[in-house]
């Protein structure tokens, strides 16, 4: 794969994806299945993959560490399930990481029972229920409903079922720090940084392709480097950051780079994230984007989730295999610079000597600034004082995730928030540009699928979509000049020359 483009000069192609993650690499993957010859992808960094990322802990790849993607969420109708399973990569055969509570305590560590965790969580997860349940409802019945934020809508229920249940103030306060740690949990699998952000009305819009989430022995990468396995190597160059796309002019599309690069082409395949493209909107689209589109891409939104993985020698102190703490909050706001780890809701043991965590929205984005060092006294503090013990080791090395500091994701993935509709919002996000009759700019990625947003599956199956669009334009006949002209280049390419007879 080439790394730097040698040739600062305008190269066309038939069609150019950008971005080479789960979305663009489909979308590349079944251009090459169709047959398709003149493709490039530009990749702004240095790597494939976008937000799946593994490292590992071990030389054959077996002691995978996710930095981003963990689960392939349902199997049913899921098509990186099926694709897993037709190329035989291996199942997980362990225990998959789940959110489940071993442990809980609160921060001056006070023991908290099962019972009355359970009892918090499946009151919470009845009012999820109640919410896609409503989603569809509105759906079939087309009856929209006032937006309003998740966090609003069940702060109201829970407090009628604490008054209908006559709780004392201490185990009122304690279910309300319980609550406030499951909403937390929530903004971990939304990806904002509250609920109060999130749309009542939409959240059932999320759905998983039925059945068990699964995960990858060597990784969510697996798929990564299987698509790209698939496809030419020439296909791919590294540190091309697109800055601008000039999309209206005649016959084709051209792309500007941060390093000057240019490339013409007749179609476009954007999969650049949504966080990165509310950054720089303005000045990537040349001529400014229709209002719709503008739109579609300020209501919709992408928060901030990254991971802290703790490494130990032993890991002794921890009991079971995931710990919840739940902190002297009772509610959303926090003084970020003293209590942003309060924001973390789970610790989870993953190996035997490596504890992951979580943490989302603004307390993440300040975790990303942090010395990794001081990331790892702060917890260790806070497993001291919650654990009532004061030997508690400090871990060897900590690791954590940035996202929203990295310039190709701004984030880590979209969710509904109030205001938005993800039928016309999610719907805008994923319509082309056309010029001139023709598609010119298509969309893929995570937050162009209306009902798997936020996942690898929706990016996947984006990225397809819009390769089969773009197939589908290509031979319909009215675009034989461009194939005609990528063939000839193709041509041009080839080293060849005719023997002449002596
Ligand atoms: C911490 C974390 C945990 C997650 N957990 C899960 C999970 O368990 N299961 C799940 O299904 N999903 C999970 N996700 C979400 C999942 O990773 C994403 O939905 C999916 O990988 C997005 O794929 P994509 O192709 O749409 O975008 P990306 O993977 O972000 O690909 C976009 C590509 O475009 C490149 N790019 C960006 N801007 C430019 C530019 N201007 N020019 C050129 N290139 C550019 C980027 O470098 C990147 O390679 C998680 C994400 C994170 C961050």
């Amino acid at each position: 794969m080439s790394t730097v483009d040698q040739n600062p000069i305008s190269q066309y192609h038939q069609t150019i994806i950008i971005g080479c993650g789960a979305a663009g690499l489909s979308a590349a993957y079944q251009l090459h299945k169709s047959g398709f010859k003149s493709v490039l992808i530009l990749e702004g960094s240095k790597r494939i993959g976008g937000r799946i990322l593994t490292e590992y802990l071990d030389k054959d790849s077996l002691k995978p560490l996710e930095m981003g993607a963990c689960w392939m969420h349902g199997i049913q109708g899921n098509p990186v399930y099926e694709l897993a399973v037709r190329e035989k990569f291996p199942q997980h055969t362990g225990t998959i990481l789940s959110f489940n509570i071993g442990t809980c305590v609160d921060e001056n560590g006070l023991q908290i029972s099962s019972e009355l965790h359970n009892e918090v969580d499946q009151f919470f997860e009845s009012l999820l229920q109640d919410t896609r349940d409503l989603f569809e409802y509105q759906q079939k019945n087309n009856t929209p409903i006032s937006s309003i934020s998740i966090q609003k809508v069940f702060m109201e229920k829970f407090s009628n079922f604490l008054n209908s249940n006559g709780e004392d103030n201490e185990t009122r306060s304690l279910k309300l720090k319980l609550l406030q740690r499951r909403f937390d949990q929530e903004t971990g699998e939304c990806g904002c940084q509250s609920m109060e952000q999130v749309s009542y009305s939409e959240f059932g819009s999320y759905q998983r392709p039925i059945g068990p989430d699964m995960e990858f022995p060597s990784g969510y990468s697996t798929l990564i480097r299987y698509l790209c396995s698939q496809i030419p190597k020439n296909w791919i160059l590294f540190e091309q950051f697109v800055e601008n796309i000039l999309w209206d002019t005649d016959n084709h599309v051209k792309i500007t780079c941060a390093n000057g690069n240019i490339y013409e082409c007749n179609h476009v395949i954007c999969t650049i994230p949504l966080a990165v493209m509310k950054w720089s909107y303005k000045s990537l689209f040349t001529p400014a984007l229709p209002t719709w589109k503008i739109e579609a891409i300020q209501k919709m939104d992408m928060g901030t989730v990254d991971k802290i993985y703790l490494f130990y020698e032993q890991l002794n102190f921890f009991n079971g295999d995931s710990l919840a703490i739940v902190y002297d909050r009772e509610h959303d706001t926090l003084d970020i610079k003293r209590e942003w780890f309060k924001k973390i809701f789970l610790f989870q043991k993953v190996y035997d000597n490596v504890l992951l965590c979580w943490i989302t929205g603004d307390e993440a984005i300040f975790c990303e600034q942090l010395d990794e060092k001081h990331i790892g006294d702060v917890l260790t503090n806070l497993f001291r004082k919650s654990l009532k013990n004061p030997n508690i080791p400090t871990p060897t090395k900590v690791i954590r995730t940035q996202w929203f500091s990295n310039p190709c994701a701004k984030g880590s993935y979209s969710y509904v928030p109030v205001g938005a509709s993800s039928c016309q919002h999610i719907h805008d996000l994923a319509k082309p540009l056309t010029a001139h009759n023709k598609s010119r700019v298509l969309f893929a990625g995570e937050h162009t699928h209306t009902r798997y947003y936020s996942t690898v599956t929706g990016a996947f199956i984006t990225g397809q979509t819009q390769a089969l669009q773009v197939a589908q334009q290509l031979t319909a006949n009215n675009d034989t000049e461009t194939l005609v002209k990528s063939i000839t280049d193709d041509f041009n390419k080839i080293q060849w020359k005719r023997e002449e007879p002596p």
